[in-house]
C-alpha cells in the first residue's frame, strides 16, 4: 500500500497549525504532507493593527511555512477546484499551468474573505485590511497623505488627504483605526503645517454598537474614548457610495476622503462554492463535532471557511477567531492520525474566552472570561495574550525586540509607498 498523501489547501491559521500538529505527530513513512499556500508565509492576524501603526515589524508578524514546516511539502499556489468524489485538487501556481494533485485526505483551511457590498466606488477605492500587504499599504497610504497635505496649497486636496474613513466596527476594523489615528496624530508633529486639529477619522458602523466582540458595556466605553480621541462614530450609519473618493453615507453627510478602508466583517473564501462540498447557505463548508466534512469519508475542515458545531452553545456554530481556528487546527490534525491509525475520533469543543482588543499604545479594552478590562491593564493583556500565541521563538523574540526598542526610541513615521513605484527612477534614467 502506498504512503497516504494528506493535502492541506490553505497555510494561515488552521492550515499551518494542522501541518505542524501533523509533522509532530506522524510516524517517518506514515503518511505524506503537501501544504498548498499562495503566500510564503502565515499571517499572525491580530499584529496587523500594530504592524500598520509601525509598532512592529511587518516581517516578524508572519511565520516563513517552509522554515517551519520542515517535514511538509510546500506549494506556492492557490487551490482552484476541489474533485473530492475523484480525490483531486486543481493547484494553480504563482506562474505555469495548473495542475491536478491526488490526493487520500484533505484538509480545507482556505478562511476567509473580506464581505464587500456592492456600493458604487467601493472596489476601486476601498482599501481591505486582512493580509500583511493591505497592512503595510495602508501604513505607506496614510503617512503618505501626510506628506500630501503638508505640500499642497488647495484647501479641498489637502482636507481630503486628511480625511480617513474606516467602514466596520469589529475588532479588526477598530484596532486598525485606533492604531492608525495614534501613529498619525503622532507624525504631525514632525510636519508644521499639520496639527492634530486637521485630521478627520470618520468610523462607519451600520449595527447600533461597535465591537461585539467585548460585549455591549465595553462597545459603549470604546465609543467613548474614541469619541474623546475626535474620531466620529456614526453608529447606525451606512457607507451608501465613494465614487471618485466622494464618501456618501446614508444620514445624507458627504465629504471626500482619500482613505477608505472596509473591515465590515469576513464571508468564507468563495472559491469553496466551485468545489463539490456540502456548504451552508453561508457558504461554509459543513463540518462535524470531529471536524470531518459532514458526511465525506477523507475530507476535513476548521476555521473561518467551516461551520463547526458549537458544543458550548448547542444550535450554534463557532464564530471566525483565531481562539477557534488555532484550538481547532490541534484536534483536527489529531483527528487526522487517529483516523488513519484506526482509532476513535474526539469532538470538538471549546468555550469561546472572550476578546481583547488594542485601541493604540497603552489603550485597549477586552472582556475575558467575564472579567471587563480597560485601557492600560487592557492593552498589556492584549499585548501578553498575543505574543504568547504568535507561533515560533523566533518571532515571540523579534517582537519583544520590537516592542523594547520601542520604549527607548520613537516611533519611525516614514512612508515608503514609494516601493510601489521602484523602477520609476531607473525608467526615468533610461529615457
Ligand atoms: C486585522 C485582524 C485582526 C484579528 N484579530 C483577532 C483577534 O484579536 N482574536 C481572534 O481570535 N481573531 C482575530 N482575527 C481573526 C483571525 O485572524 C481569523 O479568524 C483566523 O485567521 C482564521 O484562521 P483560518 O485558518 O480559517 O483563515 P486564515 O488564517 O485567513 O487562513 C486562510 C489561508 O488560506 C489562504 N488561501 C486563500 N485562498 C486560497 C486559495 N485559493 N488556495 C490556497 N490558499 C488560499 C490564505 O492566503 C490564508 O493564508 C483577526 C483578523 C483580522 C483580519
Amino acid at each position: 500500500m502506498s504512503t497516504p498523501h494528506i493535502v492541506v489547501a490553505g497555510g494561515g491559521y488552521v492550515g499551518m497549525y494542522t501541518a505542524l500538529g501533523l509533522q509532530r505527530q506522524l510516524r517517518k513513512g506514515e503518511a505524506r504532507v503537501t501544504v498548498i499556500e499562495p503566500r510564503s508565509a502565515m499571517t499572525y492576524q491580530p499584529f496587523l493593527p500594530e504592524a500598520a501603526a509601525g509598532s512592529l515589524e511587518p516581517r516578524h508578524v508572519v511565520v516563513p511555512l517552509r522554515r517551519t514546516l520542515k517535514g511538509c511539502h510546500v506549494v506556492t499556489a492557490r487551490v482552484g477546484v476541489i474533485d473530492h468524489a475523484a480525490r483531486s485538487i486543481r493547484v494553480q501556481p504563482v506562474e505555469g499551468d495548473p495542475y491536478d494533485l491526488a490526493y487520500d485526505e484533505l484538509v480545507v483551511a482556505l478562511g476567509s474573505v473580506a464581505r464587500t457590498l456592492p456600493i458604487p466606488g467601493l472596489a476601486q477605492h476601498g482599501m481591505g485590511f486582512k493580509q500583511i500587504e493591505e497592512a503595510i499599504a495602508l501604513r505607506n497610504h496614510v503617512l503618505d497623505r501626510l506628506d500630501v497635505a503638508a505640500s499642497v496649497s488647495d484647501s479641498r486636496t489637502r482636507r481630503r488627504a486628511l480625511t480617513f474613513v474606516f467602514v466596520g466596527g469589529g475588532y479588526a476594523g477598530i484596532e486598525a483605526l485606533a492604531e492608525i489615528e495614534d501613529m498619525i496624530r503622532f507624525a504631525t508633529r514632525y510636519y508644521d503645517s499639520v496639527s492634530p486639529e486637521d485630521l478627520r477619522f470618520v468610523l462607519v458602523e451600520a449595527s447600533d454598537r461597535i465591537l461585539p466582540e467585548v460585549g455591549a458595556d465595553m462597545g459603549r466605553y470604546t465609543v467613548a474614548r474614541l469619541r474623546d480621541r475626535a474620531i466620529e462614530v456614526r453608529l447606525e450609519t451606512r457607507l451608501e457610495s465613494c465614487v471618485d473618493r466622494h464618501v456618501v453615507l446614508s444620514d445624507g453627510e458627504q465629504f471626500d476622503a482619500d482613505t477608505i478602508v472596509w473591515t465590515a466583517g469576513v464571508k468564507a473564501n468563495p472559491i469553496l462554492a466551485t468545489s463539490d462540498l456540502p456548504l451552508d447557505d453561508k457558504g461554509r463548508v459543513r463540518a462535524s463535532t470531529d471536524l470531518r466534512v459532514e458526511g465525506l469519508a477523507g475530507a476535513w475542515t476548521a476555521g473561518d471557511n467551516s461551520a463547526v458545531p458549537d458544543l458550548t452553545h448547542p444550535g450554534e456554530f463557532c464564530s471566525p477567531s483565531a481562539q477557534h481556528a488555532v484550538r481547532q487546527a490541534r484536534v483536527l490534525a489529531a483527528n487526522v492520525v487517529r483516523s488513519l491509525r484506526g482509532q476513535p475520533l474526539e469532538d470538538y469543543k471549546h468555550k469561546h474566552v472572550g476578546s481583547v482588543a488594542s485601541l493604540g499604545l497603552y489603550k485597549g479594552v477586552a472582556q475575558v472570561y467575564g472579567v471587563k478590562l480597560r485601557g492600560f491593564p487592557a492593552w498589556f493583556m492584549h499585548r501578553t495574550y498575543h505574543m504568547s500565541r504568535l507561533p515560533t521563538f523566533n518571532k515571540k523574540v523579534r517582537v519583544v525586540l520590537d516592542w523594547t526598542l520601542a520604549l527607548f526610541f520613537r516611533r519611525d513615521v516614514v512612508s515608503l509607498g514609494s516601493l510601489q513605484h521602484a523602477r520609476d527612477d531607473f525608467d526615468r534614467a533610461n529615457t
